[in-house]
């Protein structure tokens, strides 16, 4: 599936602050998601979303290619995309970050909605998971396991009473992730608000797209859209991050504390291992199971 036409999103970056302007173009079978960034002119301006172009940061997943081109917060675009059922676009974008909106992945799933989708010749492909891959960093855990179809089980657990402890597990086949996820939005604490300022990020910030806490209060105008809001948002992350993929996953992701990084260093352990995966051919039930099948009207039928 692609979009059927091209849709564009303007707004700031959340780290930079800077305007940014992004469009989404149709794509052909194979092509995958790939951001062009039409600012470089003098480097390769193509940045492949896949795994072994990502740069580890804690704060947002940052894409790099081979001339040192980069964009970055890709996740809620990427997360919006596969939870639409888009697996081919071309992205243009302007600038170096992807606009932060709402803070969630409801205005880009609005638009992939607004554009329509459009059904590819060829296969689509997906990754089945053969067996448990699991990375740790202190009481940090991120695991791939065996199943049916994509399953997402997140837990985290923060000291502020407004966060405390939350989990949530969800089948993420027919949409899912715009019934349950789409619209959370990243969520920080107010201490982390004041650092990232004095190190000159979070410029975009605010506390409409952000849910900022202190302690046992909101302090977003507004409140929370869910009461667990913040592990709905952490589960938005994961799908996005597991969109680097490069093709659905077909198996069960278990989170607990874990964040972009930690998807990354999960993605490249079930690569390095051949023994951990297989290609596989989506029959029409199983492209009909994919996170994003049945989200948008589709000039076609064939779920690809
Ligand atoms: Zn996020």
């Amino acid at each position: 599936m692609t979009i059927a036409k091209p849709v564009a999103f303007e707004g700031v970056g959340l780290h930079t602050g800077a305007p940014v302007r992004m469009v989404l173009h149709p794509a052909p079978s194979d092509h995958g998601i790939v951001f062009r960034r039409t600012d470089i002119t003098d480097r390769n301006p193509r940045i492949a979303a896949i795994w072994d172009r990502v740069t580890p940061s804690k704060l947002c997943t940052l894409i790099e290619n081979e001339d040192g081109v980069s964009v970055s917060t890709i996740e809620h675009i990427m997360a919006a995309l596969v939870g639409a059922g888009v697996h081919n676009t071309l992205i243009e974008i302007d600038g170096p970050e992807v606009p932060i909106l709402d803070g969630s992945s409801a205005e880009f799933v609005a638009g992939i909605q607004a554009a329509g989708l459009r059904a590819l010749s060829g296969a689509l492909r997906a990754i089945r998971v053969l067996k448990p891959v699991e990375v740790r960093e202190g009481e940090a855990v991120a695991r791939l396991e065996p199943a049916a179809s994509l399953v997402i089980d997140f837990s985290i657990d923060f000291a502020d009473a407004a966060i405390g402890k939350q989990e949530k597990r969800l089948n993420m086949a027919n949409g899912a992730f715009v019934r349950e996820l789409m619209d959370s939005r990243t969520f920080c604490r107010q201490a982390d608000v004041d650092f990232m300022r004095a190190n000159g990020l979070a410029l975009g910030g605010t506390y409409e797209n952000a849910v900022v806490v202190d302690g046992d209060k909101v302090l977003s105008p507004g409140g929370l859209r869910h009461a667990d809001e913040p592990v709905r948002h952490k589960m938005l992350d994961a799908l996005g991050d597991l969109a680097l993929a490069g093709a659905p996953i077909l198996g069960r992701y278990v989170g607990a504390r874990a964040g972009h990084a930690m998807t990354n260093r999960l993605l490249r352990a079930l690569f390095a291992d051949p023994e951990a995966w297989e290609w596989e051919t989506c029959s029409p039930a199983q492209a009909y199971s994919l996170p994003g099948a049945g989200v948008c009207r589709a000039a076609g039928l064939a779920a690809r």
